[in-house]
């Protein structure tokens, strides 16, 4: 007997919850079928959602024992849903996918396959197309991929999803990794194994909404170069060279010109050579504090994510009414 659990997700996603549901099901009932000693638990993440989600999951978990849910006691992100999700997974390997079936529930009887064997570790997406996207999204996103592969020594794939199913083993290192600013992309590739990748053309949501706005992927962006990459730091460093260098050069040409014309360099020259050098040291200060920021909330230690309920909590609730 083999344990999949399917690690869902979900943040106010009432208006397809129940369209995952019935297409999961499916997938199920059909992978039971081709391998009869497989069975599944299902484990979705409420994550502090504002709508009728954690209902519909409370609802589900009372009509269907494979149905276990956590809620948190806010919105933590998807990362810390994911974190949460294998944490309390019990299965011999892990699903983890959208609720929003962008990450298509059909998938999974190919994927189980390439990692069944133990030739894979861990059976994912890659989108070949970002169709549906703004164009000014995708541009930024490549931008991105490009300069995170040349800064980083881990690689992240353009178009890597984080839909993946994977062994107890890789689950197991994930979870060994305990960093507060969790990105995933670096995570899933840091840990290495063998990662089989399935191409496929990007699918739109059928309901509901994405929450990124282009900031928040902005700012996660960020935060990816930051987990997984020094090289910023190089940056002041560059500068101060540059700098020192021409500095150097032009402090023996105004002394040479000081001496044979005894001219001297107009204040307004100054004013902005003073505005440009105070603004790279400001940038270079930038740049540290970022680090320093990420080193402050990592040494808190704090928890990365806080559950107000869950189905085993509710049906003792429920019983006790
Ligand atoms: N999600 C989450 N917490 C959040 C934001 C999103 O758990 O704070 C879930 C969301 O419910 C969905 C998945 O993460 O299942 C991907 O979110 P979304 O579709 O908004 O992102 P996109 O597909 O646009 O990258
Ligand atoms: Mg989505």
């Amino acid at each position: 007997m083999s344990l999949i659990s399917i690690v869902v997700p979900c943040y106010n996603e009432e208006e397809v919850l129940p369209l995952f549901y019935t297409e999961i099901q499916k997938v199920m009932q059909q992978m039971q079928q081709e391998h009869p000693s497989l069975t599944f638990e299902m484990l979705y993440i409420d994550d502090g959602s504002r709508d009728r989600t954690l209902e519909l999951l409370r609802e589900m978990s009372l009509h269907d024992d494979r149905v276990r849910y956590i809620s948190f006691s806010r919105n933590f992100g998807k990362e810390a849903g994911m974190y949460a999700g294998l944490e309390q997974s019990k299965g011999d390997y892990v699903v983890v996918m959208d609720a929003d079936l962008q990450h298509p529930p059909a998938f999974l009887p190919n994927m189980y396959n390439f990692v069944k064997d133990g030739e894979y570790d861990c059976a994912t997406t890659r989108r070949v197309s970002r169709e549906g996207e703004s164009k000014v999204r995708s541009f930024f996103a490549r931008a991105f991929y490009r300069l995170m592969n040349r800064i980083s020594q881990t690689e992240i794939v353009d178009g890597a999803q984080d839909f993946r199913f994977m062994t107890r083993q890789m689950v197991d290192a994930i979870l060994g990794m305990h960093e507060y600013s969790r990105f995933s992309k670096g995570i899933f590739s840091w840990v290495g194994f063998k990662t089989r990748y399935i191409e496929y053309e990007n699918v739109e949501r059928p309901a509901g909404t994405s929450s990124w706005s282009f900031w928040g992927l902005f700012r996660y962006s960020i935060e990816g170069i930051i987990a997984f990459s020094t090289a910023p730091l190089m940056v002041p460093v560059v500068i101060g060279i540059i700098n020192f260098v021409i500095s150097a050069l032009l402090i023996v040409l105004l002394i040479v010109q000081l001496l044979l014309h005894s001219t001297l360099v107009p204040v307004t020259i100054v004013l902005w050579v003073l505005f440009l050098i105070s603004s790279m040291q400001l940038f270079s200060t930038g740049i540290l504090g970022q680090y320093l920021s990420k080193t402050y909330m990592e040494s808190k230690h704090r928890p990365i994510y806080l559950m107000r309920e869950n189905e085993e909590i509710y049906r003792s609730r429920t019983q006790a009414k």
